[in-house]
């Protein structure tokens, strides 16, 4: 299961980040997962509790944002939700499409005390 390695990433960023701004304790984290990066949000969620575990994290809630994956057609310019990395445009049914959201997977904010 790699979201135990991704969710143990979060939480070095996050207590890296609260130990620079001198926090005591993380309250929560703000984590955008895009619908392409092919992680599980519940999978996060499920991890996050023991990777936090005696860390500034311990007891911090984790915020999940899902962001949509969209595309827009370079050929037509329509802008269209999308569910896999590769797709065609609903309208022209151009390959050339640049992938606008969908693959990130980010601390978007974080709240410390
Ligand atoms: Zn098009």
């Amino acid at each position: 299961m790699h979201e135990l390695g991704i969710t143990q990433s979060i939480v070095e960023i996050a207590e890296r980040t609260a130990r620079e701004q001198h926090a005591a304790k993380v309250l929560s984290v703000t984590v955008e997962v895009g619908s392409l990066s092919g992680v599980v949000p519940e999978a996060l969620d499920f991890c996050f509790e023991a990777c936090s575990n005696g860390t500034l994290l311990e007891g911090a809630q984790l915020l999940i944002e899902r962001i949509a994956a969209c595309a827009r057609c370079l050929d037509c310019g329509r802008e269209f939700p999308l569910d896999q990395l590769l797709a065609c445009c609903p309208v022209c049914d151009s390959a050339a499409c640049e992938l606008l959201a969908g693959e990130e997977l980010r601390i978007k904010e974080m709240e410390i005390d």
